[in-house]
């Protein structure tokens, strides 16, 4: 397995942004608050517009934690779909990223970052976390905000390098991306106070809970043994772990290796 620590170069101006509405601004015209969704992303204020419906309809659905909805608020979710899928970008809908992996949808992401901040450490926020399954990155920049350091590790290197190149124009020099096998998580910079797997297997690799500090959390999904999946939440206390099976989800497989 091969593990590097990016660096975090220059910053790129977020001028980067797709550009569907490039026209319009091109004219000095800042484009009106859009309808509700289907309609070109981007740039300034429709783009928090849009965003910030997207935010009060996760607090409709459940999502307490001022902190996760923040970091939902803050992070722009445009930057991490295709251009294509940019219209898309802030319904609760999962979306494809490449190499047949999807981004989660936002309620989920907002879910399991509740989950993993739990109710002790809202306040505060979190240490050092985990997560398998970088992906395009969206949820390791969501961790970001909650977090004080953030190891996120990807075992597809395509995607482990999309994620670099999503991320570089935030300059989070304490989200570390790694390219390797998850499932045997990252011991060095072990233990976490949390650990979030974005990809689901029909057990929960031991690495992880080893790697998990006394009284940390680890939110994954798991195989339900039915062909299904359930969000699973392990909290490992001085008795021992404790297991918590949540709601049913969906997420693409755990898989072992690189590739
Ligand atoms: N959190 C991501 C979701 C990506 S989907 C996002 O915000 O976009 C889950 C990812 O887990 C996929 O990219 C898949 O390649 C990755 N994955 C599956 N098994 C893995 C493993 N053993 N180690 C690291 N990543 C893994």
């Amino acid at each position: 397995m091969t593990q590097r620590r990016p660096g975090f170069p220059s910053w790129i101006a977020s001028s980067a942004s797709p550009s569907a509405v490039s026209a319009k601004a091109g004219q000095g015209q800042v484009p009106r608050a859009p309808a509700p969704m289907h309609v070109p992303l981007g740039v300034g204020m429709d783009s928090i517009a849009v965003r910030s419906r997207m935010v009060q309809r996760l607090a409709r659905g459940g999502v307490t934690s001022e902190k996760v909805l923040q970091a939902m608020s803050s992070v722009e979710r445009h930057h991490f779909v295709d251009t294509a899928l940019v219209n898309q970008a802030y319904e609760d809908t999962s979306l494809p990223i490449g190499l047949g992996q999807t981004i989660s949808k936002p309620s989920v992401v907002a879910r399991m970052t509740e989950l993993l901040l739990g109710a002790e450490c809202a306040q505060g926020g979190l240490g050092r976390v985990l997560e398998v399954g970088t992906g395009c990155g969206y949820q390791a920049a969501v961790l970001g905000r909650v977090a004080r350091e953030v190891y996120s590790i990807e075992r597809l290197r395509g995607l482990h390098e999309k994620a670099r190149n999503n991320l570089r124009p935030l300059r989070l020099a304490h989200v570390h991306l790694l390219f390797g096998d998850g499932m045997l998580g990252y011991a060095q910079g072990a233990p976490y106070a949390g650990i979030l797997a974005a990809a689901g297997g029909e057990s929960i690799p031991d690495a992880w809970c080893e790697q998990l500090a006394m009284g940390g959390r680890l939110v994954a999904p798991m195989g339900n043994g039915a062909g299904g999946q359930s969000l699973l939440v392990i909290d490992k206390t001085p008795y021992g772990l404790k297991r918590t099976v949540l709601e049913a989800v969906n997420f693409v497989p755990l898989k072992s290796g690189i590739a």
